[in-house]
């Protein structure tokens, strides 16, 4: 059999085959990029005709009510607890992950006397240290950027808090969830959880892990449209203490009762800010009903096969290529990350031939393995072109160079 023959039998062999056919993906497209914005569920579509056509074109306002616009942040949260192992009431969906991290930063530092730091680690995705910085900045606190392997030994008695990424962006590499919240809550020390490149990623059970704070997001493996809302987490015994730094008028306890002073609402509602933008979270809704309905132990399984079958693919047609992903499946996500000082041409060729990963800074080619709609067929096609791109060297064309390049 030769190997695309090989990669078809084990597509043909595939029980999460069937989903595929859920999200609209191009003929002429390979996306190893579901980890950036996950692709068009074909349900949204439908679902976004009904709410813009019927629910404001007709219901209009009465549809906060008779469409549950007001309940949607509480429902698709809901949804989305029962794919991280939370309970109803646990998750709400808000804003944007960044905004999140600010909201729980401060709330959490709110309720914590006499701590003089914030520690995140060197080359987290940058948004969640820049608005670290900003809310340590705000509090009186430092923001310590650390190595990975210094994190653990560096928490100490005023250690305000954790923010860490569960799943590396650029790598894939995953913490220890619950040994890190362990050494942190033995110290007395909360962690805030980013989950963007873990939820719909890799199987969670926050609980179980010991997890209290966690923020995600919708368009990544949620595939929830561009500019989805994010998420929340906090674990109910934690929820009465929190104080949003953004007291909105959603997040109180009567918002329609329109008094001066401000009441924060009881639990998770608190954290909710403004209006929330209904049309992204019904857009959102459709992708997470499809992750909540497939089987997320059955998807990482298949991540992993897809992990194993593109590295060594590659290992055998690109061996330039180093990879920068752990091959021990526990300690990483669903993304499989190559180094290359050329990564930025090669990409760039890639897309040309319509294989679409991507690129980060400085020297990283990172490709989504999303199981819920990719085949084996899809990875042996990928390495296929690469390795052509590469024997030609047609990455060196100058329209993939940096030159070419438009920031
Ligand atoms: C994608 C991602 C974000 C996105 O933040 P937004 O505020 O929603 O743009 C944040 N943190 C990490 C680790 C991410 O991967």
């Amino acid at each position: 059999m030769s190997g695309l023959e090989e990669a078809r039998a084990r597509d043909a062999a595939d029980p999460l085959g069937q989903w595929r056919k859920h999200f609209e993906l191009p003929k002429d497209v390979t996306y190893l990029d579901g980890n950036s914005l996950g692709p068009l569920p074909r349900k949204a579509k439908s679902v976004m005709q009904d709410a813009v056509e019927r629910q404001w074109g007709h219901d209009l306002i009465r549809s906060w009510n008779s469409n549950d616009w007001i309940g949607a942040p509480q429902r698709i949260g809901g949804k989305i607890a029962g794919l991280i192992g939370a309970a109803a009431g646990e998750v709400i969906v808000a804003d944007s992950v960044s905004v999140n991290i600010f909201k729980l930063i401060t709330a959490i530092v709110r309720q914590r006397g006499g701590t003089t730091h914030i520690i995140s680690e060197t080359g987290n995705f940058p948004t969640d240290a820049h608005v670290a910085a900003g809310a340590a900045d705000i509090l009186g606190l430092e923001l310590k950027l650390l190595p990975r392997d210094e994190i653990v030994s560096a928490i100490a008695d005023d250690t305000a808090m954790l923010l860490l990424t569960h799943v590396h962006y650029k790598t894939g590499t995953r913490f220890d969830m619950a040994a890190v919240t362990a050494a942190a809550k033995a110290k007395g020390v909360p962690v805030i959880w980013d989950l963007s490149h873990s939820t719909g990623a890799v199987p969670l059970d926050l609980p179980r892990d010991g997890a209290q704070y966690a923020v995600g997001c919708g368009y990544k493996y949620l595939n929830g449209g561009p500019g989805a809302p994010a998420f929340i987490y906090v674990a109910k015994d934690h929820q009465e203490a929190l104080r949003s730094p953004l007291q909105g008028w959603m997040g109180h306890k009567r918002p329609f009762a329109f008094e001066d002073a401000y009441e924060p609402a009881s639990g998770l509602d608190r954290m909710l800010v403004g209006t929330p933008s209904i049309l992204s979270m019904l857009a959102m809704e459709a992708g997470v009903d499809i992750m909540a309905d497939a089987d997320m132990q059955a998807l990482w399984e298949k991540s992993q096969a897809l992990f194993d079958y593109m590295a060594g693919l590659m290992a055998a047609r690109c061996p330039q290529f180093q990879m920068v992903s752990p091959t021990d499946a526990a300690e990483r996500g669903s993304h499989i990350s190559f180094a290359h000082e050329h990564a930025w041409p090669i990409n760039n060729a890639l897309i040309a031939h319509g294989v679409i990963g991507d690129f980060r800074a400085p020297d990283i080619l990172r490709l989504g393995l999303t199981p819920l709609y990719l085949g084996f067929e899809d990875i042996w096609r990928t390495v296929d072109i690469l390795g052509g791109i590469m024997d030609s060297d047609e990455w060196q064309k100058p329209q993939y160079s940096e030159a070419a390049k438009v920031t």
